[in-house]
């Protein structure tokens, strides 16, 4: 019998690598325009690192973990990036060095689940983290930077799950709140949940089973029981996501099975493209005592993981071949002059740019800005540079708009992040 890769990883071939790539780099490049570096980890951590940070009553470590022993000591594939980066931020002193980190990360994460589509045991992420800015204005720009990202990658229908769940001290009245709701009814809850009673009640509100949810379905909010500053917190996070125009929809049952988040939590989910049931897109949120608990100072933190895997499922083919790029079709030797500046300026302002320069027929480029899968077309002839503007064709939507030249960067931006008119996904 032939050999087969381990169930629930997946090999990605030539041919569909190019969809990973277009991925990846329009996460970068976006991460790179608000400010962030990356950081890389090994894969293999030890044990102690995810037992003491994600925390041993959690799905993922309790169950999901590919732990492995060698000379007496106890290692474990990464299931997810943060607890490796706030190690690295602790032993590297990088609080030292400066106030504010924004760090992002790309690569494969392991869990031992029951593969199916949309969860896979090697599955891949990227993610943000934020150290030493307590917010929540910081939370809010994250948020933000976290919807343009799908925007960019034309996946429509998302939406941003929000709640807050408090520091230490909400949390444990939180938890009492929940322990007298929960005791009288524990004979219809799961197994599972009854056992969650006693160490982890917070967790039963993330359960999946059919008997808890219909349990928890009438709890108390936690929003109402939050300590003064939290909720100060709480209503500056909104103030702040209604400046940028962010919508949110507020999910006081949302918990997450991380026991390391304090106060923000949100979570994206899509019923774009083949998703299915797996609806999740990525999901994020404070933790603020993490890095002291790792033996660190007390720096705050925030942190979103993508997960990548499901959002190829989101994203329609077309809006993955057109995210992002900019093409530029100059008519002549000056306007190819101009066209050349014009490609600068796209380019310092983050957008991935070609301008042809073969100085062919507009049919040659136009099928050339297709073939590339550009999402603008920028069209520039002698009677435009004659008047300071240039057409500018969205070529998902199938229109054309004459603008400025000294507004040809913004407007740009604004169509790259927007969703492709007329899009099926
Ligand atoms: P779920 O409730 O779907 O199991 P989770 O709470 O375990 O998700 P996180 O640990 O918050 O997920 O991971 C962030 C994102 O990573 C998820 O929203 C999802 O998009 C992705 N992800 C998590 N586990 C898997 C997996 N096994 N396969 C594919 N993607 C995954
Ligand atoms: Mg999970």
């Amino acid at each position: 019998m032939a050999i087969r890769s381990v169930k629930g990883m997946n090999d990605i071939l030539p041919e569909e690598v190019g969809r990973w790539h277009l991925l990846e780099s329009e996460f970068r490049s976006l991460a790179e325009l608000y400010g962030f570096r990356e950081i890389r980890t090994p894969i293999l951590e030890n044990t102690e690192l995810f037992v003491r940070s994600i925390g041993d009553a959690t799905e993922v470590v309790e169950k999901q973990m590919f732990t492995l022993e060698r000379d007496r000591e106890s290692f474990s594939m990464r299931p997810e990036g943060t607890a490796g980066a706030a190690r690295a931020y602790v032993q590297h002193g990088v609080n030292a060095r400066e106030p504010v980190s924004r760090w992002y990360y790309l690569g494969p994460m392991f869990r031992a689940e029951r593969p199916q589509r949309g969860r896979y045991r090697q599955f891949y992420q990227a993610g943000l983290e934020v150290y030493g800015d307590a917010g929540p204005a910081g939370d809010a720009e994250l948020i933000d930077l976290v919807v343009t990202l799908y925007k960019r990658l034309g996946i429509s229908d998302v939406e941003v799950l929000l709640n807050s769940i408090g520091g230490p001290e909400t949390r444990a009245r939180y938890r009492q709140v929940l322990l007298e709701y929960l005791e009288p009814r524990s004979s219809e809850l799961s197994e599972h949940a009854r056992v969650r009673l006693n160490d982890n009640p917070l967790r039963i509100l993330d359960s999946k089973d059919p008997r808890d949810k219909a349990t928890v379905a009438g709890v108390p909010s936690v929003l109402d029981h939050l300590t003064p500053e939290d909720r100060e917190h709480w209503d500056g996070l909104r103030r702040a996501l209604d400046a940028l125009g962010v919508e949110y929809k507020v999910t006081p049952g949302l918990v997450r099975g991380l026991d390391y988040y304090t106060r923000t939590l949100f979570e994206v989910t899509s019923n774009a493209g083949e998703l299915g049931a797996q609806n999740t897109l990525g999901a994020g949120g404070r933790y603020d005592n993490m890095i002291a608990e790792l033996g660190g100072p007390k720096v705050p933190a925030i942190g979103f993981a993508f997960g990548l895997d499901r959002i190829l499922l989101a994203m329609g083919e077309r809006e993955l071949a057109r995210a992002g790029t900019c093409f530029v079709a100059p008519m002549g030797e000056p306007a190819l002059l101009r066209g050349l500046a014009l490609g600068r300026e796209l380019r310092a302002g983050g957008i991935r740019t070609e301008v042809d320069s073969r100085g062919g027929s507009l049919k040659s480029m136009l099928r050339r800005a297709d073939s590339m899968a550009a999402r603008i077309c920028f069209v520039l002839g002698e009677s435009e540079l004659e008047r300071g503007v240039v057409q500018m064709k969205d070529l998902a939507a199938h229109t054309q708009t004459e603008v400025p030249l000294d507004q040809a960067v913004t407007r740009a931006a604004e169509v790259l992040a927007s969703k492709p008119e007329g899009s099926t996904t």
